[in-house]
Order: C-alpha cells, then structure tokens, then sequence
C-alpha cells in the first residue's frame, strides 16, 4: 500500500473526440498503475464535483454562466481548442474536485497525486489550451477559504507557460527584484529567470519560451528555457528556481504540475529530456518539499508524445518517484 493517496476517476476522460489531447491517458495510467502492482485499488480516493461555489473562488459568474448554458461565443470555443459539451463541462468539474480531494490528501500525507488536473491555461473568465476550468487554482482557493492553509506555490513544470496561473494569482505584484543569480555555469550568459512576488500564492513557471501561449503573463518567477534543453540543464534550473523561490517564500502547499510534455519525443513540445530526466525532475521536486516540510499536491497537465504509451510511462514515473521519496516518512 502507498504512503499517500491517489485521485482518480474514470469521469476524468475528456470527451473531444479524435485529438493530440489524448483524453485516455488518465484511464492508462490508473490501469497500468494497477496492472504493474504499483498501486492498489486501496490506494485511490475517488473525486466528487467541485461545487459552483468552489469553481467562483477563481472564475467569474459570467463564465460559469456560460458554461453551465451552452452559450460560448464562437471565439471563445476555438480558443479552448476543444469542442465544447455538457459532458466536457462535467468532466472539469470533477478534475477540479480532484485536486480540491488531492489538496486535502496532500495536507494529512504530505503528498497526493491527482492522476489528471493541471490545466493551467485556464483564466477567471474564458478557458484555452485544452483548459477550461482551472482545478489547481480553485484547489488552492478552497484550502485557503477552509482555513487549511494561508499561502501556496506553484510549480509548473509542463513545456508550456502557466499562463493561467500567474494571471490568476498575479495580485499586487510590485516592481521586480532581481533574482539571486546562482545559475548553471553552462546557461549563466542567458537572463532566463526573471521574476517577481507579492501575494499569497507564489507561481513558478519552467517553460519552452519559444512556444505556446504567445503572451506569457509574468509567473513570480519565470524559467524561460532554450529550444532542445536537456535533463542536466534543465534540472540545474529547476533546482535553481525552488531554491530562489523558497529563500523568497514559504508555502504551507507545494502545488506541483508534473506535465509531461517536455518529453523529447511530445509533439507540443520543443524541450529534449528523456524518460529518465522527467522521473529525475519529478524526484527533485519531492525531496525539496519533503526536506521543508511542505505538502505537495500533484496534478498532471499536458502530455503529447508521439507514442501515448510513454506520456503514460512518464506519468507513472510519477508515483514511482513519490513512493521512493515518501515511501521512509511514515513509520505506521
Ligand atoms: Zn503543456
């Protein structure tokens, strides 16, 4: 039996048809999961639906209206980049209601990993990039209005930008300080990381620069990483961003989101780390915030590779890489 919970629900499955978004995945992962006796079936909690009001801590009643009604414009539709349903609506809502259970998880196991969420394009009042509802942001919303916690980071490790999630949590920010420059020797030319804080929820982005979105609100901090970076390098930065970020912050919730599309191999994706580098990265993740003491929630965001069967690997690797790190913290 694991030492945290995993969240999951077959309602995760994403109605949208034929598309690069392969909406199985997360069915993949829990069978595999399952079938390689990684997890059991005692090892799941399964998800209710976000209620309206949990979604309205992020997005606005307009939005929501629009959703619940079917009266997307035509504009916004595309912009989504999915085609809209009544069932796709639903499925959201359950992901959000996922990463709210995998909060609450987090909180008393220190990890939890929602196998799905992570849909960090999504803005208070429209949805793009596959991402309609953001789960992670209402998540965290929920554990601050329950009193479970008063301040978050968000670690974003998908190839693409959270743009979703710096607009959401973007607050007061005030002028940029520049960071503690303690970079890898081999990138220490390029002024990569930029960056500033002032709110409640402190966003870290490791990102594709050259790659969607085009407009790349500012993260608290911003890792904008070079076409065909490599796990070395790219684990040096990531390294580099929690430390910067935590000698600025201290969050009582990491909110990491393990995409795995900077896979070489991602046809989204413009990065070069292998299978191995992500399952490195997701490592380093979880000693830095098992080390302080911080709970981490997982979610699971993009993951576009040319074979789904690797995007499933990756995200297996996941949970492999949570059990070895987690699996000494509990003595029962
Ligand atoms: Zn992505």
């Amino acid at each position: 039996m694991l030492p945290f919970k995993l969240i999951y629900s077959d309602g995760y499955y994403l109605p949208i048809g034929q598309h690069v978004f392969p909406a199985q995945k997360y069915r993949l992962v829990h069978d595999r999961l399952i079938e390689t006796g990684l997890a059991g079936p005692e090892d799941f909690a399964t998800p209710q639906p976000a209620s309206d009001q949990d979604i309205l801590l992020v997005h606005t009643a307009e939005y929501i209206d629009k959703l619940k009604t079917g009266t997307l414009s035509a504009r916004e539709q595309l912009e989504l980049e999915v085609p809209y349903s009544p069932e796709l609506v639903k499925a959201f809502w359950l992901s959000a209601g996922g990463s709210i259970l995998a909060a609450q998880h987090a909180l008393n196991d220190g990890i939890a990993i929602n196998i799905g969420g992570g849909f960090h394009h999504a803005f208070p009042d429209h949805g793009e990039g596959f991402c309609m509802i953001h789960d992670v942001a209402v998540a965290i919303r929920r554990m601050q209005s329950d009193n479970k916690i008063k301040t978050a980071m968000t670690v974003d490790c998908d190839v693409h930008h959270g743009n979703g999630t710096a607009a959401i949590f973007a607050g007061a920010r005030t002028v940029s300080e520049p960071l503690p420059s303690s970079a890898p020797a081999v990138m220490d030319q390029r002024p990569l990381m930029r960056g500033a804080h002032a709110g409640d929820v402190f966003t870290i982005s490791l990102h594709q620069e050259n790659n969607y979105p085009p407009l790349k609100p500012p993260s608290s901090i911003d890792v904008d990483l070079p076409d065909g970076i490599t796990d070395d390098d790219y684990l040096a930065w990531l390294d580099n961003a929690l430390s910067s970020g935590l000698r600025q912050f201290t969050p009582d919730l990491i909110c990491y989101i393990a995409g795995a599309d900077p896979y070489r191999e991602d046809q989204l994706g413009g990065l070069a780390l292998t299978i191995e580098g992500l399952k490195k990265r997701d490592e380093l993740a979880f000693r830095v915030a098992k080390t302080r003491g911080i709970p981490v929630m997982v979610t699971y965001a993009g993951g576009y590779a040319r074979n789904v069967a690797d995007t499933v690997t990756i995200h297996c690797n996941t949970v492999v890489a949570a059990k070895e790190v987690f699996q000494s913290i509990k003595l029962d």
